[in-house]
């Protein structure tokens, strides 16, 4: 039975966002989907993500956050800065500082518009790169503030909050979604879909909980 409450996912159109697509779709009667266009390094994203939403009937919602690529130039925004990990102890050159406050803040003006009372995000603690805007008591505070802020009681949603990748395409799976995330997603820094470069940061995360999983899928079968 699903909930008759609605639900806004912020959506990238990569792996993770795409599950939890799937996810709130199974639980809320009514989702809509939003994405951020802060002149990612690839426009592909959004086109993808648009395409994801117009096959599974979602409204989409486009918002313009080229501000933030004003504020914190970096590798996912500017094509001459390289993505790379971070150093020991450092954030990786793919760090927006405050994007997720940015995000589901504005995540939750929307909400508010359309009557939403779920914002489900698909942060996860479990591989988060040091970012800390993706950490569980981040989003738990921010819930609190974004309440207090506009007098409603939204739950912010986590479904991968403490999801490896390889539980993350198990989630997929269970959802009857793991051969549709699989082929339209783009995760790759280098702007390819499905399984991508195969050579970025992104790809090698994705591919590794991808080939962990199937190898686990095919001892259990
Ligand atoms: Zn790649």
């Amino acid at each position: 039975m699903k909930k008759k409450e609605k639900a806004v996912v912020v959506f990238s159109g990569g792996q993770d966002s795409t599950t939890c697509l799937f996810w709130a779709l199974e639980r809320f009667e009514e989702v809509e989907a939003v994405t951020f266009d802060y002149n990612q390094r690839h426009s592909l994203e959004i086109e993808c993500a648009q395409n994801i939403a117009k096959e599974l009937g979602v409204n989409h919602h486009i918002l313009d956050m080229s501000l933030l690529n004003q504020l914190a130039p970096n590798a996912l925004t500017r094509s001459d800065i390289a993505v790379a990990d971070g150093e020991d102890g450092e954030l990786p050159s793919t760090f927006v500082p405050g994007r997720n406050l940015l995000f589901l803040s504005f995540a939750g003006v929307l909400a508010s518009q359309i009557g939403a009372k779920h914002i489900v995000t698909g942060v996860c603690e479990t591989d988060f790169s040091g970012y800390p805007d993706c950490r569980d008591v981040f989003i738990k505070s921010l819930n609190v503030t974004l309440n207090l802020s506009m007098d409603q009681s939204f739950l912010i949603d986590t479904p991968l909050m403490w999801l490896n990748k390889e539980e993350t395409w198990e989630l997929a799976d269970q959802l009857g979604a793991f051969d549709f995330v699989r082929e339209k997603t783009l995760t790759c820094y280098n702007g390819i879909i499905s399984d991508g470069c195969g050579d970025c940061p992104a790809c090698n995360l994705r591919k590794k909980g991808l080939d962990d999983y199937v190898s686990r899928r095919k001892v259990l079968s």
